[in-house]
């Protein structure tokens, strides 16, 4: 009897530290102990462009339910990925370190392929693990590319399962995974985007009474482009524009669905893009909007992303926040909802969205690097952005002394170099990248080994 009492007593203790460091924790969001952890979902569009939705501005793009997620949640305007193609991409997001710290980036081969030998590293912690380690259930649907030899999958790192193509769909065999099983090579593209959206449906219905982590990565608008046989030819803009509002259609499918299994008050859903668009397939690409540069640049087209955040209750309906923020913020922002330890071991580059998302104060990032591969291009502190390394379409890379210059509350669109009239910014900005190469540590790249012939 005495055992079970202090055993009780135990647990209670347990519950009501838990509580009171998650109350600490959550920057304001009142997740109560004993309150179930909040689901999270996140959804990652490819190479979407700053400039096409309707919420951003797109004129002809019709996207009523990111449109609808922005009414009932937050829109961020200055929110970028931590590099303008997949690969670094996305490791970043899910590990919450910059590329250069993980291997994930090179400057001989920007991405992973069909022949790559390398990809995310068993040392590297991603979210999915941190958060199963709080009794989330996890899922991967989408595109995965972080490595498509078996100990890089993502069932490898953290994801109970995943079901998707293990990296671009311009890369041939272009196999349907599930698990660590191909199911179908090559997969037929056009059905991709509603059978991605029926497993992740389902996922939600059979997790609804459980904590859950869906990382959503959809395979479009990446060219090649294909959309089901439902929205072909059906938005002013084109094909582009079919396969755009066909991922609207599917974020409405999984808003409705948490709304429907009464989930929708206890769940994050974030949606992004991993880089900006990919401007030389002309019609076939996307829009930057008023942005300089696209896909592969480090001009703001090329980083900054469309960024919608919604969860009713907690995020205020119609916010909008220019809060410099980042994909690398979605590591310790999730890790803190899920009430996980943040690693100490390893640097981070991110912080904790959440007093941004419920209006409670600002995010503390006030300085973003731009790597072009593993080379630092350009560095931004308040709204101020220097280029140390540019290159234009077209033209060849150039090494600026002094650095460009622009003020990006002015001129987002980096149209007015003002390093003249700057120097004391321009030094600033310097010394911040030299504080920065200070935190790197010499990594092996990923990308560049080949499976052997
Ligand atoms: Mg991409």
């Amino acid at each position: 009897m005495a055992n079970l009492d202090r055993r009780t007593f135990l647990t209670r203790a347990a519950h009501a530290v838990g509580g009171l460091a998650a109350a600490q924790l959550l920057g304001g969001v009142s997740v109560a102990a004993g309150r179930r952890r909040p689901n999270i979902v996140i959804i990652f569009a490819d190479d979407l462009g700053y400039g096409d939705l309707g919420c951003f501005g797109h004129p002809t793009i019709r996207t009523p339910n990111l449109d609808r997620m922005a009414a009932g949640g937050a829109k961020l305007t200055q929110f970028y990925s931590a590099a303008p193609v997949c690969t670094p991409s996305r490791a970043a997001l899910l590990t919450g370190r910059l590329p250069i710290r993980t291997g994930m980036c090179s400057s001989k081969r920007g991405v992973l392929f069909p022949d790559s030998a390398g990809g995310i590293q068993d040392s590297e912690i991603l979210i999915p693990e941190a958060l199963r380690g709080q009794g989330y259930a996890t899922a991967c649907i989408g595109k995965w590319h972080l490595g498509h030899l078996p100990q890089y999958l993502p069932t490898r790192h953290g994801f109970d399962s995943y079901f998707g193509i293990p990296y671009s769909n311009d890369m041939k065999p272009c196999p349907l995974m599930e698990g660590e099983t191909v199911i179908e090579e090559p997969a037929d593209q056009t059905t991709l985007t509603s059978r991605y959206t029926e497993r992740a449906l389902q996922f939600i219905r059979e997790h609804r009474k459980r904590p859950f982590f869906l990382y959503f990565p959809h395979t479009f608008p990446h060219v090649p482009l294909h959309v089901s046989a439902r929205f072909e030819g059906t938005s002013t803009r084109g094909l582009y524009g079919d396969v755009v509002e066909e991922l609207d259609w599917s974020v409405g499918q999984v808003i409705d669905a948490l709304h429907t299994e009464g989930l929708a008050r206890e769940t994050l859903v974030f949606f992004t893009s991993d880089n900006g668009p990919w401007l030389t397939q002309k019609l076939s690409g996307g829009s930057a909007g008023l942005l300089r540069g696209g896909k592969g640049s480090t001009w703001e087209g090329g980083m900054r992303e469309p960024c919608l955040a919604y969860w009713p209750g907690t995020i205020p309906a119609g916010s909008v926040r220019q809060d410099l923020s980042s994909t690398l913020n979605l590591f310790p922002t999730c890790l803190t909802l899920a009430r996980a330890p943040i690693p100490t071991d390893r640097t981070l580059d991110g912080y904790d969205l959440l007093p941004a998302l419920t209006g409670k104060g600002p995010c503390a990032r006030d300085t973003m690097f731009f790597y072009q591969g593993a080379q630092l291009w350009a560095v931004r502190k308040g709204p101020w952005k220097a280029h140390l390394t540019s290159q234009d379409a077209g033209a060849k890379a150039q090494q600026n002394d002094p650095p460009l210059l622009f003020n990006l509350d002015i001129d987002p669109s980096e149209r007015f170099d003002v390093a003249a009239d700057h120097p004391d910014v321009v030094a600033d900005l310097l010394k911040a990248v030299e504080a920065h190469r200070m935190t790197l540590e010499a990594v092996p790249s990923q990308l560049e080994a080949r499976i052997e012939a």
